[in-house]
């Protein structure tokens, strides 16, 4: 995908058409609403990447959500999940407010963007395999637009395995090498870049506590930790 600029990028995501089931579904949202959200216009396309190409961390979520992201038109906002991250990337310095509510609200992100394993609302939050491959180019577009970027977090398993095929891709990673997704593991990988896992911040995995707020911002620490140990590695620097 010959994107030369992070803007073209963000206009070619918007533009997307590729996924059918999508298109009709994320439209079909947008159309039909939720009560709470009836005098909103809702976005009902896909979700670009939210951030500056500069930053080292890059974050990657599963899908907008159909009433947060795909309302909102900015990926984790207005819904649980994104007060969750935001909350938890504020008390570790990763932006200047805690919440997210809409796309003119004030929230700046701070070496740090956020993207998805895809990037339109999916029935169930449940992305085929099809679309999830249709959609890769995307992620690996962005992650070649990011000159400094030092770490992945991968929020899920389906956004995982979109990392592990990107590094992969990107020669990041040895195609015999297996990684397990599990919440706070961290994978080095080549040229002082790394992996990192965590549950999705859904509201059925915070209200069940499977994640808590402690769990995500430890682990964005020990990101924070990393980010600053690989700013002094040399560029050959290989631990795959
Ligand atoms: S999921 Fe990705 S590839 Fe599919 S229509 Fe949306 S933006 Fe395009």
């Amino acid at each position: 995908m010959g994107v030369s600029n992070w803007d073209a990028l963000n206009t070619q995501i918007i533009g997307c058409a590729q996924c059918p089931r999508l298109v009709a579904y994320r439209e079909q949202v947008a159309q039909q609403k939720r009560a709470q959200f009836r005098d909103w216009e809702y976005w009902g396309k896909p979700v670009p990447n939210f951030g500056e190409p500069t930053a080292r961390l890059l974050i990657v979520g599963l899908a907008p959500a159909a009433h947060g992201g795909n309302r909102t038109g900015r990926i984790f906002t207005g819904d649980a999940s994104g007060d969750f991250l935001f909350d938890a990337l504020y008390r570790t310095g990763f932006c200047n407010q805690p919440t997210s509510i809409h796309r003119d609200d004030g929230l700046q992100l701070y070496d740090v963007a956020i993207t998805a394993a895809v990037h339109c609302a999916p029935p169930d939050n449940k992305p085929t395999p099809d679309e999830q491959r249709a959609c890769f180019p995307y992620l690996q577009a962005t992650y070649r637009l990011m000159p400094n970027l030092r770490g992945l977090l991968a929020l899920g398993q389906i956004a995982f395995n979109a990392c592990v095929r990107l590094a992969r891709a990107e020669n990041l990673l040895p195609d015999d090498a297996r990684l397990q997704f599990r919440h706070g593991a961290v994978y080095t990988l080549a040229r002082g870049r790394f992996l990192a896992a965590s549950y999705h911040p859904s509201a059925r995995n915070t209200y069940t506590k499977l994640l808590t707020p402690a769990m995500m911002t430890d682990l964005l620490q020990q990101i924070r930790a990393r980010l600053e140990t690989n700013a002094i590695a040399t560029p050959d620097d290989s631990g795959a």
